[in-house]
């Protein structure tokens, strides 16, 4: 019985072994980021349960800051952003973490207080390189929010919304700063 019993023992710890030494990193494989609208719309609602222009306006702006900075998803940057932290505006933080993998999980995105932010600014955005320290500076203006009110007051369908935000021309959502 006793012999029977360390056997086991025996066997269940050489296939844990076993198991370990064949073990590997897990594979991370990158989303696209040009993804169709449709796409969009699904992996948003998967993730933030709407797709609000606040969230259309954070994936978009993530998927220029990696582009601008040429780092990668997950773990390319350290990002930060100042503003209000209260919604609809945090949605931001949603879409930013949809298109860049950056997570406030992971802590390579925060969310700062939004004292110190410039007058006439929504958000400010600072994403740093983790590889070669470059960094870049984003201003979301405050006629963003007018320009999101606006939209949301009018009784726009969400859909309408959604097109609107994803089309409208990148300059006026932000500009980056010196
Ligand atoms: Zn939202």
């Amino acid at each position: 019985m006793v012999v029977s019993l360390l056997g086991c023992v025996l066997i269940i710890t050489a296939a844990l072994a076993g198991g370990n030494s064949g073990r590997q990193q897990p594979k991370v494989t990158a989303v696209a980021e040009e993804l169709s609208d449709a796409e969009l719309v699904h992996r948003l609602r998967q993730f933030h349960g709407h797709t609000g222009p606040y969230a259309i306006l954070g994936y978009r702006l993530g998927g220029w800051l990696l582009r601008r900075l040429g780092c990668g998803k997950y773990f390319g940057a350290q990002i930060t952003v100042a503003g209000p932290d209260v919604t609809p505006y945090t949605c931001l933080l949603d879409g930013l973490q949809v298109t860049t993998g950056h997570t406030l999980g992971k802590g390579n995105l925060t969310l700062k207080a939004a004292a110190g932010r410039g007058e006439g600014t929504l958000f400010q955005i600072e994403a740093v390189a983790e590889e070669d320290g470059e960094v870049v500076r984003v201003n979301v203006p405050l006629t963003v929010a007018e320009l999101f009110a606006e939209w949301m007051s009018q009784d726009q369908t969400e859909e309408q919304i959604f097109d609107r935000t994803l089309s409208w021309p990148p300059e006026e959502l932000w500009q980056e700063r010196g």
